[in-house]
């Protein structure tokens, strides 16, 4: 088996590659406003209550209306779930992980189309698109060798007169939870991980982008996973969601999306109900609020791009970005003027068009919030750019940046998910890392320095689960940088690294005199 290698991401200056993505469009043209049903035990099941996901960037375009799944449906699959694990159990790991290789071969054939479906679904531009995708593959090829490696166990002592082994067993039914911001790779993700440990799967995608998820239900089909191993049952967080978190039979739940949600999760899964015989796990990744920290002794270009790529990629709706840059102070109006240069020059506009950097937000929801801290950050801090907003096509909000922000404000504690950054001056590094932890998350952040000691100081002293140096605080690469955050980020379960799928099983010992 070839070693590992992340996929690499499509050059789209070459004509081949922007050709492709057009037609990648085209594909997805013509299946939008469609019907999907659920999948329970690879029955097709519809319903008269449904979930319809728009175009963000568009907001009258219908993209797909997706059946809705209600308790009794959610029961059933539970039902389907938990029997059909006793049979996928006791599939070898080597089959299971051909599901997955079989699944990012697929993918790659339709690279473009997936591409384009999250450009219409999720609003991506081509580039965040496409790397989204790739990340998908990455998943799909790296969790399938993690379980390889690991099939046999691991190694432990054994005395003259007994045998010793260590062995990795699947848990059970796993409910997974995923989020519109990264709806083909996470939820891809996710899934795989708890497939290929041996478990079935209730799947919940995010209301917002279901078709997706459908798509990716379809490939995995496509690749050989027996029916009823992943069920596909969008529904509502309270009515589906809290059903399943709630049930006996479910053994862990893998959640991503808002802190508060997944405080609501991991709350509701240590309630033991009638009939459970387990400690359920909960595997969350939550928010974050991310800082870039540019020391003086700084290659000062680097800090800026650095900063407006993490702050805007997206949209800002990663929680990995990076919503607070924290400049020392001998260098922080040349980083302030750089970055509001490179801010105003951001092109904004449909994603479906090559030319634009930021395309739009999420929802109305999303919409509504993050106008609302821009509203807040006028307050706060000194407007450098941007500030407005437009809804009436896609839900727009201009990339935003508020400098001269105090470590206090709202702006510069609160998880936003938009395109907003605040900034704050620093007296000295030290001071600059004492602003960075100053929030109840720790997922990412980036230090730009060439100054050792302060790169040292920052690798101790700067509590996040993904620390950058010299570069962004976006972008983790499957295999290369697991992704997971500390405190309010979530369990730091570090998606896409080597004990990501101990998570989803259970260790059994063997012991045995002869
Ligand atoms: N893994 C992504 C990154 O490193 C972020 C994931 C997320 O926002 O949930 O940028």
């Amino acid at each position: 088996m070839i070693k590992y290698q992340h996929e690499a991401f499509k050059d789209f200056s070459l004509p081949q590659n922007a050709e492709a993505y057009q037609k990648g469009l085209a594909t997805v043209e013509a299946y939008l406003g469609q019907d999907y049903p659920l999948i329970i035990g690879g029955e097709r099941i519809t319903t008269e209550d449904k979930i319809e996901s728009y175009n963000p960037a568009n907001k009258t375009q219908l993209v797909g209306r997706v059946s809705k799944a209600s308790q009794e449906l959610a029961e059933k699959a539970m039902q389907v779930a938990d029997e059909t694990f006793k049979t996928w159990k006791k599939v070898k790991p080597e089959t299971r992980a051909d599901v997955l290789f079989k699944a990012a071969t697929i993918i790659r054939r339709r690279r473009f189309e997936f591409n384009a479906l999250l450009t219409f679904e999720a609003g991506k531009t081509w580039v965040e698109a496409d790397v989204e995708t790739a990340e998908c593959i990455d998943f799909l090829e790296y969790y399938g060798r993690q379980m390889l490696s690991m099939k046999d166990g691991r190694p432990v002592e054994s005395r003259l007169d007994e045998y010793n082994r260590y062995d990795y067993i699947p848990l059970g039914v796993g409910v997974v939870i995923s989020p519109w911001n990264f709806p083909f790779a996470i939820m891809g993700g996710t899934t795989a991980a708890a497939v290929v440990t041996g478990n079935t799967v209730l799947l919940k995608p995010a209301s917002t982008t279901p078709v997706v998820a459908y798509k990716f239900v379809e490939v995995l089909e496509e690749a050989g996973l027996p029916a009823g191993v992943v069920n596909y049952i969008p529904g509502s967080g309270a009515e589906v969601g809290d059903y399943l978190v709630d049930h006996a039979r479910t053994r862990f739940i893998s959640f991503t999306g808002s802190r508060d949600v997944g405080l609501r999760i991991n709350q509701r899964a240590s309630v033991l109900n009638e009939g459970q015989i387990w400690l359920k796990r909960v595997i969350a990744e939550m928010g974050g609020k991310d800082t870039i920290v540019v020391d003086k002794e700084a290659d000062l270009e680097l800090a800026a791009q650095s900063i407006v790529k993490s702050a805007f990629g997206f949209s800002g709706q990663k929680c990995s970005a990076c919503s607070r840059a924290v400049i020392v102070e001998d260098v922080y109006d040349e980083v302030v003027a750089r970055l509001e240069e490179l801010t105003k020059a951001l092109s904004i506009g449909n994603p479906a068009d090559y030319a634009n950097f930021v395309g739009s937000v999420i929802d109305a929801a999303a919409y509504k919030k993050i106008t609302e801290y821009i509203e807040i950050g006028k307050g706060e801090g000194r407007l450098l750019a941007g500030g407005n907003a437009d809804d009436s096509v896609g839900y727009f909000v201009h990339p935003t940046v508020f400098a001269d922000v105090s470590p206090e404000a709202r702006i510069m504690k609160e998880e936003i998910f938009g395109p907003v950054l605040a900034i704050a001056k620093a007296k000295d590094f030290k001071e600059a890392i004492d602003i960075a932890n100053n929030t109840e998350y720790g997922l990412t952040g980036a230090v730009i320095t060439k100054n050792r000691t302060n790169l040292e100081y920052a690798r101790e002293e700067f509590h996040v689960g993904n620390l950058y140096f010299n570069r962004g605080c976006t972008g983790a690469i499957v295999g290369y940088q697991p992704f997971g955050g500390f405190n309010m980020s979530g369990t730091d379960s570090k998606a896409g690294g080597p004990d990501y799928l101990t998570l989803h099983m259970q260790a059994k010992t063997t012991s045995e005199m002869f």
